[in-house]
Order: C-alpha cells, then structure tokens, then sequence
C-alpha cells in the first residue's frame, strides 16, 4: 500500500511536471504523431538521433495521466542510449504492463511505477502509447527491433 502510493506519486509529478515537453527542430531531429484510439490521447515525439544512439528525446501531447507520465519517463529513460539499449528497454516495459512482469536485470527508472496498470487492461495502450510512437519512429532502424 505505502508502495501503491509512491508510485502514485511519481506518476502525479511526471504527470503535473512533464520533463522535456516541447519540440525540437533541425536535421537530425525526427517527429512522430501517435494516437491512442481507446483514450482519446495524442503524442508529438520529438527524437535527436546521432549514428547508433538517441541523443535527446522530448514530447508534445494531451491525453490521460498515465499516457503524459508514462511519456515523460521515456524521455528522460531513453535520452543518451544506444537504440540496442532502448530496444530492451522497450520490451521489459511491455512485459511490465502487459503482463506485469518486472525486470530483474533492466533498469526501467521511473517507468517502473506505472506497473499497476497491468490491472487495469482498458490503459494499457495509455502507458504503451509513447513507446509505440517509439516503434514509428525507429521502424527503420536495424539496431532498434519492432514491436508491430
Ligand atoms: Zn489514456
């Protein structure tokens, strides 16, 4: 319970207190819009790419607590690692919320608090949304490996 509600708690800030929420612009800097049908949020996903890594990673969108906390702890997660690094991270985080699994061996950071909603099906594209934006957004990548 005493858990229940520090996690509550560092969603509510990420949430009150979005890191990196604006955009970024410039030639290595790739966009991507992602909607979540079944909430209603929307994502701008700004990425600052340099060779096999994200540099920076910032965000613009509206929608529900969990999906704006949930995209303001991947930017800061993501930010200086190499997409082979990310690509893990991305698929402890989906074992996390879908089947509410935590990582022995990966370090999700804050993201970590947002595994109570494996209980609550109907949001797990919320706290996904931002990482699938991810997926558009690296599609390409050999590095990065797809989730669609
Ligand atoms: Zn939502």
């Amino acid at each position: 319970m005493i858990l229940d509600n520090l996690y509550r708690q560092v969603i509510m800030d990420h949430y009150k207190n979005k890191r990196n929420f604006r955009e970024m612009q410039g030639e290595n800097i790739r966009k991507v819009h992602y909607k979540n049908p079944t909430c209603g949020d929307a994502i701008t996903l700004f990425l600052e790419l340099e060779q096999d890594r994200i540099r920076r990673a910032t965000f613009l969108g509206e929608g529900c607590s969990i999906s704006m906390a949930s995209a303001s702890m991947m930017t800061e997660l993501i930010k200086s690692r190499s997409l082979e690094g990310i690509s893990n991270l991305r698929k402890a985080f989906e074992k996390l919320i879908r089947e509410g699994e935590t990582p022995e061996d990966i370090d999700l950071g804050d993201s970590l608090s947002l595994q109570g909603v494996h209980q609550l099906k109907a949001r797990h594209n919320c706290a996904l949304m931002t990482w699938q934006a991810l997926d558009k957004a690296l599609k390409d990548e050999a590095e990065y490996k797809n989730f669609t």
